[in-house]
């Protein structure tokens, strides 16, 4: 696929600092605000934002197939709507007018003043209204690891695993942007199984390193979006920190699933990074054995090469990397997951959220959650200060950070970073 604005050759007037996230190949969506101001529709590029509301209102975007509504939002669903190719056009469009090579905006210092804003001194909200919020659970050694953990080494996988991409469907309120602390969920929880249940704090509060995806608005209910279909529903990605109460959730999830101990709290990054701008990045997936059902089929690469880490950074001290895996470490696809979802007729609606369940790879260094780091309890992490953790501490700051690169350009997603809080 040839998209204009990914061209690996394009340079801006804007200085890109060096390994910058947001190079002019990247060009991600996010809602921000200045103070006093409402918030908008941004772009990031660099260590600035384009406000695309301004740039509307000076005439830039005359051209698109948008209304001015769509950027003076609190949310990005009213552009999204536009759909894929609108969305294409636009990022063309924004590409071109940041080129070293355009001098419509270069040319008029005091209109690009108007239109560029420092990432720094905005706040980055939500950037999305959610209707439904769905978690998969399609990162094979982290389904492996579970099984392992709370089964049995020899039959880890349930029978489903390699037929289902198993999900479930979570609560989309709960869905906080990057930043907001949170804190320490309480909840009930067994600790000891011969003993009555306790009410307390959780314990064991962990966090899950995943990536989401955005749809773009699919088809009415009754209706089924193919693998093949898949890519023209989605709008983007994001870095998604799907926080999870083990103790509450060891003893609730039994017979239907996740509850109280995944919904007091999910973290998105702020910064959608498009389907388009990954495309570069595709690279093959893993060998289906047994094979799938004709509907989860699919052709082409369609899996993403996206370097991922979480950082831990008590209170007082520097952060500790404690993982470093890769979206590419996926089983299921994102057209698979998209294919399943809606194979039952289930309708997808612009805004909706799904994320890709924990991430692990195939090296202890790559576990995507600590439960598997600190193998259920059995292993300590060792901080910067010298404390060690099996789980987050109150104060603790979790950071995810995420970036595809190849040999001229990256692709990052800036953070989702947030702190917790004791309980209240
Ligand atoms: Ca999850």
């Amino acid at each position: 696929m040839n998209i204009k604005a990914n061209n690996p050759l394009l340079k801006s007037w804007i200085t890109i600092p060096k390994n910058s996230d947001f190079p002019i190949q990247n060009l991600p969506f996010g809602i921000f605000s200045l103070e006093d101001e409402t918030p908008r529709v941004g772009v990031a590029i660099g260590s600035q934002i384009v406000d695309l509301k301004s740039l509307f209102e000076l005439g830039y975007l005359e051209e698109v197939p948008f209304e001015l509504a769509d950027f003076d939002a609190a949310v990005l669903n009213p552009m999204m709507l536009r759909g894929k190719e609108a969305i294409r056009v636009l990022r063309n469009r924004i590409s071109d007018l940041l080129n070293i090579e355009n001098k419509e905006l270069q040319g008029n210092p005091e209109e690009a003043l108007q239109i560029l804003v420092n990432a720094e001194d905005v706040e980055m909200h939500l950037p999305l209204y959610i209707g439904d919020y769905t978690d998969f659970y399609s990162s094979e050694q982290h389904a492996y690891n579970v099984g392992c953990l709370f089964r049995d080494p020899n039959n880890a996988l349930l029978p489903n695993w390699k037929h289902i991409p198993v999900g479930y469907h979570g609560r989309s309120s709960s869905i906080v942007v990057s930043g907001e602390p949170i804190h320490r969920p309480k909840g009930q929880k067994r600790p000891n199984p011969e003993e009555p249940p306790v009410f307390g704090p959780s314990n064991l509060l962990d966090f899950e390193l995943e990536m989401g995806f955005v749809t773009f608005q699919g088809k009415p209910l009754g209706n089924s979006i193919s693998t093949s279909e898949a890519d023209e529903y989605i709008f983007g990605m994001c870095l998604f920190n799907d926080w999870s109460a083990r103790d509450i959730q060891g003893w609730e999830y039994v017979p239907l699933g996740p509850f109280l101990g995944k919904n007091f709290a999910s973290h998105m990054g702020a910064w959608i990074v498009t389907l388009d701008a990954l495309e570069p990045f595709r690279v093959p997936g893993p060998i289906q054995k047994p094979e799938v059902l004709p509907y989860l089929e699919y052709k082409g690469d369609k899996h993403i090469a996206i370097n991922l880490e979480v950082a831990i950074q008590p209170e007082n001290t520097t952060e500790k990397v404690v993982s470093n895996s890769n979206y590419k470490y996926m089983y299921w696809n994102m057209n698979q997951q998209l294919a399943h979802h809606s194979v039952n007729g289930c309708n997808i609606n612009c805004g909706d959220l799904m994320a890709s369940g924990t991430i692990s790879g195939p090296e202890k260094h790559e576990y995507g959650s600590m439960l598997e780091i600190s193998w259920k309890g059995s292993k300590t992490v060792q901080m910067n200060d010298g404390s060690e953790r099996k789980f987050i501490n109150d104060n603790d700051t979790v950071i995810m950070r995420g970036f595809a690169q190849n040999d001229t350009t990256r692709i990052g997603f800036g953070e989702v970073s947030a702190k917790v809080l004791p309980a209240k």
